[in-house]
């Protein structure tokens, strides 16, 4: 996505060889005129197929998972890090390692939110080595939901997560695909619409 690439160019700051910050349009100040362009995309790349539910990951995904939302006319359900007591009824739990802290998190979703009678599209922002997106698969998985693939906003290539989650039959969807980046020569795209 052109608008996207370019945004990340010019506000993009890449820390060491892996870290891409996007604080000042994606993930701590939001550009919701962005979002919009974004959540389109989504629904151009997924009409049809079914969407009824989007799931995603607090606290990143959730911005982007609402403005998604709108195009779909679906609920959103975000998995929590940490198992809070006010949750009413049994609950779908997986472990992810965050790959920003470096910590192991119980997420969790109610029973209540994600059942068979679902088609869950995953929304998330960031796609790096794959535990955010494999847990996200992992609850769709055992709530009996069909899952209609996975749109990332970005996906760092040059790390294993995209390549292992295609290679089990996900479809997964990225918006701007990193092939390489450093803080001296800067980022690297994949060719485009080369994600699906
Ligand atoms: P993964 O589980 O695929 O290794 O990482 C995905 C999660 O880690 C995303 O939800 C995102 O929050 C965070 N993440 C991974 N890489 C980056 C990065 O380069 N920059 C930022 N800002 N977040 C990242």
């Amino acid at each position: 996505m052109e608008l996207l690439e370019q945004r990340i160019r010019q506000d993009g700051v890449v820390k060491g060889d892996d870290v891409l910050k996007v604080d000042s349009f994606l993930n701590h100040q939001m550009d919701i005129a962005l979002f919009e362009e974004i959540g389109g995309e989504f629904y151009r790349r997924f009409a049809g197929c079914g969407v009824d539910k989007i799931l995603t990951i607090e606290a990143s995904g959730i911005g982007i998972a609402c403005i998604t939302a709108q195009f779909f006319h679906c609920p959103v359900v975000f998995a929590k890090k940490s198992q809070t007591r006010n949750i009413a009824g049994g609950l779908f739990t997986t472990k992810v390692e965050s790959f920003t802290h470096g910590k192991v998190y119980d997420v969790i979703v109610s029973q209540q939110f994600l059942g068979p009678e679902d088609t869950v599209l995953i929304i998330d922002d960031f796609l790096a080595n794959g535990a955010a997106l494999e847990g996200l698969i992992d609850l769709v998985e055992q709530s009996g939901a069909k899952l209609a693939g996975a749109g990332i906003v970005i996906e760092k290539a040059f790390q294993p997560g995209g390549s292992r989650i295609r290679a089990k039959g996900v479809r997964v969807e990225s918006l701007a695909r990193i092939r390489s980046m450093s803080e001296e020569r800067g980022i690297e795209f994949e060719d485009q619409d080369l994600g699906g």
